[in-house]
């Protein structure tokens, strides 16, 4: 059994704290102001060196197994940590377990969402809860191997922000792999991202990025751009997948069109927030060219008199295409004044302030 207190030597601030003071005075009369140095210091538990974060629904058979595994990997590596389970609304016996888990493990803890409120919520819930000066984020079906921890907070403490697992050997039927890779190729040349695998569940994150991306709706699937989008560093290592072993997955044939859907609002929130004209502009513009060409070319065999445009349906795609094209732009410059007139400031993400 690790001891939890153990701290590794290069740890940052804030400093461990000695065991609860509360526990060892009970029945000792409290002074009734207690002197400023002890009324500053941070509660005990504040901190954790790693926290493990697992969104969970449904999930009753591999939780067991899922936290052996994790408290091996991590008993091993001889640090303070935390396991944050949070159960999105399970129907079937998750929770009674997880709380079971909990009895014998004060490095646990468990929070249940009185619905399902989806992955995003419960990634979202858990970053705000974490105390880790690094944050793991894994599934709970075992698919994701938490062996990886280790090497993952190695990156991060060379110097990465985020790292995303790259799942090279996805051991998941072809109907999900193939539009996968899809999306991670679109993904990748549309926002600059050098990564294969968005949407990976095992990722570690320091813990500036988990306090300041802002993960809702089902944005969990492009976390990474959110991050890219507010300047942090991000890089991706091999993991390895395993085939999921007990219950089905959670996301039927809805998670293409949601997952396009996601990627416009990533896209849009991040890329284009502030100058929507960048992202209609140049489809309107191209558009109205497109059709002027061709409404011009056929204006001008009309006028040799070797066409009559009567009988062109080309020249009714020109004027289309003219028309639709107009309305991208007009659509871009309405953007434009909306986001003008937007009162709220713009959110910079702020690495270091030296004063
Ligand atoms: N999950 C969740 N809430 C949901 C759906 C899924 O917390 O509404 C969890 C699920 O229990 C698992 C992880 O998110 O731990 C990934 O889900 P799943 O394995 O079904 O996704 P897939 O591996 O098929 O992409
Ligand atoms: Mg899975």
């Amino acid at each position: 059994m690790p001891n939890p207190m153990t701290s590794s030597p290069d740890q940052p601030t804030p400093q461990p704290v000695p065991p609860a003071p509360a526990q060892q005075q009970r029945g000792v009369q409290q002074p009734r102001s207690r002197p400023p140095q002890q009324r500053n210091q941070p509660q005990q538990q504040q901190w954790a060196d790693v926290s493990v974060v697992v969104p969970l629904y449904n999930e009753e058979e591999s939780l067991k197994e899922l936290n052996q595994q994790l408290r091996s990997t991590l008993g091993r590596m001889n640090i303070r940590y935390e396991i944050l389970y949070i159960d999105d609304g399970s129907t079937d016996h998750s929770f009674q377990i997880l709380r079971d888990m909990k009895r014998n493990d004060r490095h646990l803890k468990v929070i249940r969402f009185r619905r399902n409120y989806g992955k995003s919520a419960a990634l979202a819930v858990g970053f705000e809860k974490a105390q880790g000066n690094v944050v793991i984020t894994m599934d709970a079906d075992l698919q994701d191997d938490p062996a990886e921890i280790p090497s993952m907070k190695r990156r991060i403490e060379e110097g990465y922000d985020l790292i995303s697992g790259w799942k090279k050997v996805r051991r998941d039927p072809i109907s999900k792999t193939i539009p996968s890779r899809f999306f991670n190729y679109v993904t990748s040349v549309l926002t600059g991202i050098k990564i294969h695998d968005f949407n990976c569940g095992l990722k570690a994150y320091r813990r500036e990025v988990v306090k300041s991306v802002k993960v809702y709706g089902e944005l969990h699937r492009y976390i990474p751009v959110l991050a890219h989008w507010e300047g942090f560093k991000i890089g991706e290592i091999v993991v390895q997948h395993r085939a999921r072993k007990y219950g089905k997955t959670k996301f039927g044939i809805g998670r293409f069109w949601k997952g396009f859907l996601d990627l416009l609002t990533a896209l849009f929130t991040t890329r284009f927030l502030r100058r929507p004209l960048h992202l209609f502009g140049p489809i309107g513009l191209f558009l109205t060219l497109a059709g002027s060409v061709i409404d011009l070319w056929l204006i001008i065999e009309w006028a040799r008199g070797l066409t009559s445009l009567g009988n062109r349906p080309l020249f009714l795609a020109g004027s289309m295409l003219i028309v639709i094209g107009i309305q991208f732009i007009s659509l871009g410059l309405l953007g434009e004044m909306i986001s003008k007139t937007r009162t709220t400031a713009e959110e910079y993400s702020i690495r270091e302030f030296l004063k």
